[in-house]
This record gives structure tokens, C-alpha cells and sequence, in this order.
């Protein structure tokens, strides 16, 4: 099913985006410091097709509600290689799908986007 990826490339571009180029709001910095620990099963599957889960291609958070919680109602993935024709997973209660719509990339390399949702983490910032 997920033979279409290129791990080793996608694992390559994940290796080579540096710290500075993240994005460096608050809301993001929120996602990259907690995410890992808060979702290993889904940093686990991530990272065996070559995602680096504390690097995200786009976020698109929510305000943090009345307890402190906030949600990040969808989260987009660089992969390296061409889209399987089905990739549709749920891990620890996120949705794992190809994604339909988002930001151009700017890559050359044949790739696609997946979606990952909805990610709940605390606020800490
Ligand atoms: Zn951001």
C-alpha cells in the first residue's frame, strides 16, 4: 500500500530542512515541542515512511479553548514519491489521509501531501 513512497528521499528532505526554516510562531513552536511525546504511535508511523512528525509542511490551529487545550484541526506532510492510490489510516485517534488541498510547495521532486488530524496539544507558550 505504501510502496510509492520513497522513503530514503522522503527521509532525506525531512534531514535537510534546518530549524530556521520552520515556521516560528508560537502556535507551531507549541506543535514542535509537544507533539512527539504526545503522539508516539503516530510519530512512529511517520517517521517508518521518512517523516520527521516535528516538521510539519502547515498547521492550521484553532484557539486553545477554556482548559488550556489546543487544536490543530489539520497538519500537512511533504512526502517524497508519488501517492498510493489509497493511504487512509487512523492512529491514536488521528486520521491519516492524502490531502485534497494545500499550500503550493515549491518541489521539484515528484511528491504529495497528507493531512494528519485533529492534533490536541496544551497550550505551553
Ligand atoms: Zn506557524
Amino acid at each position: 500500500m505504501i510502496m510509492a513512497i520513497n522513503v530514503e528521499q522522503t527521509k532525506k528532505y525531512y534531514k535537510d530542512i534546518k530549524q530556521e526554516d520552520l515556521c516560528d510562531c508560537n502556535y507551531c513552536k507549541n506543535y514542535y515541542l509537544q507533539v512527539k511525546d504526545a503522539y508516539p504511535k503516530v510519530a512512529e508511523f511517520l517517521d517508518s515512511i521518512g517523516i520527521d512528525i516535528e516538521k510539519p509542511f502547515e498547521t492550521s490551529p484553532l484557539e486553545p479553548d477554556e482548559h488550556g487545550m489546543l487544536e490543530y484541526c489539520i497538519c500537512q506532510y511533504i512526502v517524497i514519491g508519488s501517492a498510493p492510490s489509497e493511504l487512509s489510516k487512523e492512529i491514536e485517534n488521528v486520521k491519516i489521509d492524502i490531502s485534497e488541498s494545500h499550500p503550493s510547495t515549491d518541489l521539484i521532486q515528484e511528491h504529495f501531501v497528507i493531512d494528519i488530524y485533529p492534533i490536541c496539544l496544551k497550550w505551553i507558550l
